[in-house]
């Protein structure tokens, strides 16, 4: 997505340890407008799977997911992050370890929210090595659901989480894919 990449190379920053920081517009200011932009590619590339819900992880993924639910008409549920949980029942968990924060986060969905009969689309902010997408596939298989893809607004394609999902024989759709951050410069695969 052109438009993506054009912002990534104006705001982003390339900070140590292979991070992106685009607080300019996705991770703490928010820009509405291209948000409503990644929403509908989202919702055009799955507009014809037959998605019931959209699943995320809080705080970054609701932006995004959100932008599309609106223009899927579909509800938006996002998985909250708990340190520790007694009363676990009446919740899907899973165990996530958080790439920028290197520390491990159990994220819980509500069963009341999502059935067996649920065609669900996985949306997120970012992909690095993959835990914020299979804790979210962890609760998939808890739930019964089908998971119709992965929606991700930057892909590090040089980490490992695209190809392990791939891997899985589970559509991957990335808007912005970067090859590298080499230097503190970016990248993008489109770039080849
Ligand atoms: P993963 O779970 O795929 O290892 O990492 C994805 C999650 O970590 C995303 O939900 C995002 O919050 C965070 N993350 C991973 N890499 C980056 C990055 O380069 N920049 C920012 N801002 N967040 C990242």
């Amino acid at each position: 997505m052109k438009e993506l990449e054009e912002r990534i190379k104006a705001d982003g920053t390339v900070l140590s340890g292979d991070v992106l920081k685009v607080d300019q517009f996705l991770n703490h200011q928010v820009d509405p407008d291209l948000m409503f932009a990644i929403g509908q590619r989202f919702a055009q590339l799955f507009a014809d799977n037959n998605i019931t819900k959209i699943i995320t992880v809080e705080s970054s993924g609701i932006a995004p997911a959100i932008m599309t639910g609106l223009q899927l008409h579909v509800p938006v549920i996002f998985a909250r992050k708990h340190k520790s949980l007694t009363l676990t029942d009446d919740l899907y968990t899973a165990n996530v370890r958080s790439f920028t924060k290197q520390t491990d986060n159990q994220i819980t969905i509500s069963k009341k929210y999502l059935t067996s009969s649920d065609n669900v689309l996985i949306i997120d902010d970012f992909l690095a090595n993959g835990q914020a997408v299979f804790g979210l596939l962890e609760i998939a298989k808890q739930a019964k659901f089908n998971v119709a893809g992965v929606g991700i607004v930057i892909e590090k394609s040089f980490q490992p989480g695209a190809q392990k999902i791939k891997d899985q024989g589970i559509r991957l759709e990335s808007l912005a894919k970067i090859k590298s951050l080499a230097d503190g410069q970016v990248t993008f695969m489109s770039a080849e």
